[in-house]
């Protein structure tokens, strides 16, 4: 069965449109975009899209690619400070010369729509989840919009980003789930998938996840985003793998329309406070 992410995302659409209709649309999310990177700013055209369809004014503020930290930092400070602002979100990845770490702690708890400041995440290690990171956000909804438990399961986690794999871990765990990570320098990953009840990837190697890596009945989420012969493919080899597990999210459609819809949300929870 397939984890339709579009289906769910437009579902939760409708109900975040009323919420923002009764907070009379005061919402604003400011988007800090740096350089030019088609990628990134296709990501920012598809959260702008995604506001405007809801009733959300957002801004993007561009930089040159070579812009340095201070200049950055102190149009963050004025965007913290600025009481229309409900959100900011500072599109990744940054040039390299950028401390990715420093400019995403610059933004304040109050603002941190794409809960990516430490303070945030480190609260998900200690079991007090406030405003999460949007993709592993989306992707427990989506799990828990399809009653799938993480109680109990084992789940293998392939990839451990600071913005996904390392916080869905926690999540993971902190919902009950038995958890191993996986990475570049795993041995033999047919070990850990094959173990596993639910297997999340989020690696960029398209189609790295075989048939002969999943039991019959895994859970499959897929959550890489790779261009192949001019298509966008996930991890994931979809349409040999597709028939052994109970549920599979496709790519596109599964996890990217979480993730937007789970920034929107996050967006609302700091907007209301
Ligand atoms: P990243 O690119 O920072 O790191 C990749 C991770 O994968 C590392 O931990 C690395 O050890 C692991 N890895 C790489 N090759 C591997 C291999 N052969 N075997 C096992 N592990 C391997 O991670 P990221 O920023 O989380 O991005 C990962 C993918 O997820 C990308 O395709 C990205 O576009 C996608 N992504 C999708 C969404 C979404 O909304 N769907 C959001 C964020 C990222």
């Amino acid at each position: 069965m397939i984890l339709d992410g579009e289906k769910i995302s437009k579902k939760l659409e409708i109900e975040l449109k009323n919420k923002v209709r009764k907070i009379k649309n005061k919402l604003k999310l400011a988007i800090i975009l740096v350089g030019d990177d088609s990628a990134s700013k296709k990501y920012v055209e598809k959260k702008q899209q995604k506001c405007k369809e809801i009733g959300i004014k957002c801004e993007v503020l561009s930089f040159n690619k070579k812009v340095i930290t201070e200049d950055l930092a102190k149009e963050i400070k004025k965007l913290n400070e600025d009481e229309l602002t409900s959100g900011v979100l500072v599109q990744l990845p940054l040039p390299s010369h950028l401390d990715s770490r420093k400019i995403l702690d610059l933004v304040s708890i109050n603002k941190d729509v794409d809960g990516l400041n430490s303070y945030n995440l480190m609260e998900i290690l200690f079991d007090r989840e406030n405003i999460l990171p949007a993709t592993p956000k989306g992707i427990i909804r989506l799990l828990e919009e399809y009653n799938i438990e993480l109680k109990g399961k084992n789940v293998c986690i392939i990839g451990f980003s600071d913005i996904v794999g390392k916080p869905l871990v926690m999540m993971c765990l902190n919902r009950g789930a038995t958890v191993s990570v996986a990475h570049i320098e795993t041995r033999d990953l047919k070990i850990h998938t094959l173990n596993s009840d639910i297997v999340m990837t989020a690696t960029g190697v398209a189609g790295l996840i075989k048939p002969d890596m999943i039991k019959r009945g895994t859970v499959v989420i897929d959550i890489g985003i790779n261009k192949k012969n001019g298509k966008i493919v996930g991890d994931v080899d979809y349409e040999n793998v597709k028939d052994k597990c109970s549920f599979i999210t496709p790519v596109p459609g599964g996890v990217g329309p979480m993730t937007v819809i789970s920034l929107i949300d996050n967006l609302l929870q700091l907007g209301k406070k």
